[in-house]
């Protein structure tokens, strides 16, 4: 029986995503920390040819349910697999990447099988023996570090935490864990799917750049005129061009709601800032945005912030950003996205 059960899903395609692999690597890792050994239990259409993808990884053993029940996502066929999988590898420490999928059923699955669970892992540690984890509370404030005494114990490891497992394919040592799943575990049926254009998306987590936007994007400029139209060209065009993410201050996602015009393309998705997301870039660009600490504070994740205001006496100026540009966005933007091509 191995010591850590790592719980994956393959993805409509049948492969393992980056953050499963990524997973991998944790679980690798922290088997040497404990001096143990661990297995992989893999859910979905092609669980088993998935196996083979990582057959190097060290794992003594893979669990498989591939089942037609767990061809697409559903919380009630995907619970039963994940509980059929910890309770088949009896593992007292089991992990699991933390996707959408694995994040909706995991907690089910921990729950059936009297395991305690914690999510949004971010460093896993073994202190004299003493697995630890860590996670951040409190909208990324405050980090803490916990262990349990319980057992099973399920975690739910974020993405992004350690490079993304890289070897051998093989021949698997493979258990199909056979599960039997009722008519009403499986009434919950996808019929289509709608998602946006590709260029549509302006939320891209793995953007060099986070390009935030504003509300003066949208004030009166110095002609007496509004010139949203404009904004929303530059914008969209500097996010093509540089492959950005967008993000916004709250008082321009705010503005849409209040109906008034405003860029078309920006939602609450895109808010930064303490009520909003502090997501995490290599650097960021703000432009025509203050730069108030409720804002600010969501950028504690990137590493290096420029700003583009007309005021020198904004937030960016007071110490915020490492470089601000005392300039019109609309002018420097036009020129950069001329500079790009
Ligand atoms: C409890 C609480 C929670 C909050 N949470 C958040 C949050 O999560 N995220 C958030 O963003 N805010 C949050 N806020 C609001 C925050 O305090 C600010 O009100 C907001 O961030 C201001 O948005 P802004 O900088 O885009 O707009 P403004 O303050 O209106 O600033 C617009 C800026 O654009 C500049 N500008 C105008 N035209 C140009 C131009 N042509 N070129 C260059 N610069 C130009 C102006 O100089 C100005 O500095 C919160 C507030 C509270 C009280």
């Amino acid at each position: 029986m191995a010591d850590i059960l790592l719980v994956l899903h393959t993805g409509c395609d049948g492969s393992l995503s980056k953050g499963a692999l990524e997973s991998i690597a944790t679980t690798v890792d922290l088997s040497a920390k404990l001096g143990g050994s661990f297995a992989v239990g893999v859910i979905g259409a092609g669980a088993g040819a998935a196996a083979d993808t990582i057959a190097g990884c060290g794992a003594e053993k893979f669990y498989v349910v591939e089942d037609e029940a767990v061809a697409t996502p559903r919380y009630s066929s995907d619970a039963k697999a994940a509980t059929a999988l910890i309770q088949k590898a009896g593992a007292q420490i089991v992990l699991a990447s933390g996707s959408s999928r694995l994040t909706r059923c995991m907690p089910g699955a921990a729950y059936r099988t009297g395991a305690q669970i914690d999510t949004h892992i971010v460093a896993l540690a073994v202190e004299a023996g003493v697995l630890k984890a860590q996670r951040w509370y409190y909208r990324q404030r405050i980090l803490t570090t916990l262990s349990r005494a319980a057992r099973p114990w399920v975690l739910l490891v974020e993405g992004g935490i350690q490079p993304a497992w890289q070897g051998a394919a093989g021949v698997a040592e493979k258990e199909s864990v056979a599960v039997e799943f009722t008519a009403v575990e499986q009434r919950t049926v996808i019929k289509g799917v709608e998602s946006p254009a590709a260029d549509a998306q302006t939320i891209r987590p793995d953007a060099a750049l986070l390009f935030v936007a504003g509300a003066g994007w949208t004030k009166k400029q110095a002609d007496g005129e509004y010139h949203i139209s404009d904004a929303s060209t530059l914008i969209q065009g500097f996010l093509n061009k540089a492959g950005a993410s967008l993000g916004s201050s709250k008082s321009l996602v705010d503005l849409q709601s209040d109906g008034q015009a405003t860029l078309s393309f920006m939602s609450h998705m895109n808010q930064v800032g303490q009520t909003g997301t502090t997501p995490r870039h290599a650097k960021g660009l703000s432009t025509c945005c203050h730069g108030e600490e409720p804002h600010a504070v969501g950028w504690r994740f990137i590493n290096e912030r420029r700003a583009i205001n007309m005021d020198a006496n904004c937030g960016w100026a007071q110490g915020k950003a490492d470089v601000v540009y005392i300039a019109n966005a609309f002018e420097v933007i036009a020129k950069v996205n001329e500079l790009l091509g």
